[in-house]
């Protein structure tokens, strides 16, 4: 279990850091944060058998000042989109990214006009404006807050990611 990491919320669910499992199952242990998942992986001892909280949240509030700001990059953009197309809503296959207003027509490269995209939208779409190709967003694209989302710990159990995803999804 060395290697596992867990999910810390702070007071108000806002992410805040992993830590390791074995400490969040301190916290919770010792009162300081309430467990809010579990996926099956346990912390055994000679007598006794815990579940491993792969979500806490903090009783007291953490001030938290300083946050930095998240690079822009294909790789970013394809965490904050969540590896889904943003047309389509397709997952699980091929990711591009995409610029809303095509590059042939002055769209920038930022956060707020780079979307994920699969192979098949990105062709349709091809270099017409939205309204032009008949297609719309899922979302309108934003810059994320928080630099957490990209930096999902290695070796993760993708039940850990999982049972990540939906408090994470305000980062993006
Ligand atoms: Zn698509």
């Amino acid at each position: 279990m060395e290697h596992l990491r867990s999910l810390v919320l702070n007071s108000t669910y806002e992410p805040l850091q992993f830590t390791s499992a074995r400490r969040a199952l301190i916290l919770f242990l010792l009162g300081k944060a309430e467990a809010l998942e579990f996926d099956g992986f346990h912390f055994r001892t000679c007598s006794t058998s815990y579940r491993l909280p792969t979500v806490i949240k903090l009783r007291r509030f953490i001030n938290r000042p300083y946050k930095a700001s998240v690079s822009f990059s294909k790789k970013n953009v394809l965490r904050r989109d969540g590896h889904t197309c943003q047309y389509c809503g397709a997952t699980g296959v091929k990711m591009t990214i995409d610029h809303v207003i095509p590059r042939s027509r002055q769209g920038e490269s930022t956060w707020e006009n780079v979307v994920a995209a699969c192979r098949e939208c990105n062709l349709k779409k091809g270099n017409r404006p939205l309204s032009m190709a008949g297609m719309r967003l899922l979302r309108q694209p934003r810059k994320p807050k928080n630099l957490l989302f990209t930096m999902t710990p290695a070796n993760t159990p993708d039940s850990h990611v999982q049972s990540w995803a939906k408090y994470l999804t305000s980062l993006r």
